[in-house]
């Protein structure tokens, strides 16, 4: 087992890509779940390695800048943690993502936990899901309040996944046996295409399996000049929803349904924050927010003791860069929250929840900026300012391929290289728009030193 370091390949734990602050390395956690053993384990590691710890937009963990390659011995303790895959060519596909409430949420559909496990069970033993590409993504919304969505108000919409299945109550009938599915959606170049297909719950992996199947008979079918493998986007404008479908349904026993319309479920983005009732009487679960995702050491370690301490040892990650700590017993919610503040954290919404920021400089070569210092500049000069009552989502990118939020953000900062008295220097343009509109306007271009002042003036007009 080696560790491998290829710049082309997506991160993973065997595959680190360099990049300019050290290695990155990616740590799958399906479903987003962490339990407080694997934190500290990784926990540990950070101590060794060095680099700093993320959670990511797909609720896993990564880790920039380490220095040292991970022994064998590494590899083979995170595999008994169940934190590597045993077979490493799968371990980079993206993470499998799942409303971060799942099974606790008082709202939802479908608890998704099972049919996540399957899934994952399933890419772990299909090696010819590796002839996708490592950008293959799956999604699994149960319907809840808190869907997976990135800071979209809708439920089902993120442009991550390829494939995405979201609970929906078909004319409102919320009985299982006859009116709640699946509804399936393909993702592919920014865009979320609805198929209106209808999946029963107990179909859903026989479903999944011929997606994959016809996906990679494509993908084999059409192989790239530039080396790359074709991914669904390609697959989709090649082939229309339809005629993928129709692949589809010859591998199934009964045809997929599609119906006219589906319902749309709206959802709370930043809802998850704060303290919540769980559908389990007598129980909370905790959201706590985490500057542009980050997490030291101790505060992981900290936050699975306090697991440990009050809930069922368990971690939630989000799409959001957050974390749950569920299952706490309501009585003891007063006396968790002062542990939170020790290690420097908050269940409060704040603009550390509602800005986020890619790598930038120095760690990604294609950055015209250090997004995140001047992201963390940028909430500390809000927070000293401006209370909300609902967060206004500002991206701060290092370049137009919007890697930290694909989906159009309400205020978007693109880093650019500005002259000023003879010098080139980093700067950005500020573009505002409808967080559901990718039509954006363009009101500034220039040195970073003025936009906190512009984003004040912005967001008290929001
Ligand atoms: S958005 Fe651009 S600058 Fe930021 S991490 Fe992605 S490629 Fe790098």
């Amino acid at each position: 087992m080696n560790w491998l370091v290829e710049p082309k390949v997506c991160p993973g734990l065997y595959y680190a890509t360099p990049a300019q602050d050290g290695f990155l390395i990616r740590i799958r956690t399906p479903g987003g779940w962490l339990n407080s053993q694997q934190g500290k384990a990784i926990a540990i590691l950070l101590e060794q390695w060095g680099g700093k710890l993320q959670v990511t937009n797909r609720a896993n963990l990564q880790i920039r800048g380490v220095q040292i390659a991970p022994s064998l011995e590494v590899f083979e303790t995170l595999q008994k943690l169940g934190l590597a895959a045993d077979n490493p060519s799968i371990d980079h596909l993206r993470n499998i993502m799942c409303s971060p409430t799942a099974g606790i949420d008082c709202e939802e559909l479908i608890d998704p936990r099972q049919l996540v496990k399957e899934l994952d069970n399933f890419i772990q033993n299909h090696p010819s899901i590796t002839k996708l590409s490592p950008k293959f993504s799956i999604g699994i919304d149960g319907g809840g309040k808190v869907g997976i969505g990135t800071r979209s108000a809708i439920a089902w919409e993120h442009r991550y996944n390829e494939i995405q299945l979201s609970a929906i109550a078909l004319n409102n009938q919320r009985d299982l046996d006859s009116g709640i599915y699946f509804r399936l959606a393909l993702g592919g170049d920014k865009q979320l295409y609805d198929t209106n297909a209808l999946i029963k719950p107990e179909n859903s992996l026989s479903v999944m399996s011929a997606l994959v199947k016809v996906y990679g008979d494509y993908v084999q079918q059409n192989p790239s000049s530039t080396g790359k493998k074709p991914r669904m986007k390609h697959l989709l404008k090649d082939w229309g929803v339809e005629k993928y479908l129709q692949q589809v349904n010859l591998q199934l026993e009964h045809p997929l349904h599609q119906v006219e319309t589906c319902p749309i479920v709206p959802t709370e983005p930043y809802y998850h924050l704060g303290i919540h009732a769980q559908k389990q009487a007598g129980l909370s679960y905790i959201g706590v927010s985490l500057r542009l995702g980050q997490l030291t050491a101790a505060q992981l370690l900290g936050l699975g003791e306090i697991s440990e301490m009050f809930g069922d040892s368990q971690l939630r990650l989000t799409p959001w860069q957050t974390i749950l700590l569920p299952n706490i017993p309501n009585e003891k919610v007063s006396e968790l929250l002062p542990k939170l503040v020790s290690l420097g954290l908050s269940a409060s919404i704040g603009w550390d929840a509602a800005i986020v920021a890619c790598a930038g400089k120095p760690g990604c070569a294609a950055a015209a900026t250090e997004t995140q210092i001047h992201a963390s500049m940028l909430i500390d000069y809000l927070n000293d300012r401006l209370t909300f009552d609902s967060p206004v989502n500002i991206h701060v990118s290092g370049c137009a391929k919007s890697c930290a939020q694909p989906s159009p953000a309400e205020i978007t900062l693109l880093g650019t290289t500005i002259e000023q008295n003879g010098e080139m220097i980093d700067g950005y343009q500020v573009y505002v728009g409808d967080c559901k509109d990718s039509l954006k306007e363009q009101i500034f271009e220039g040195d970073f030193l003025n936009i906190p002042s512009i984003i004040d003036s912005l967001t008290v007009n929001c």
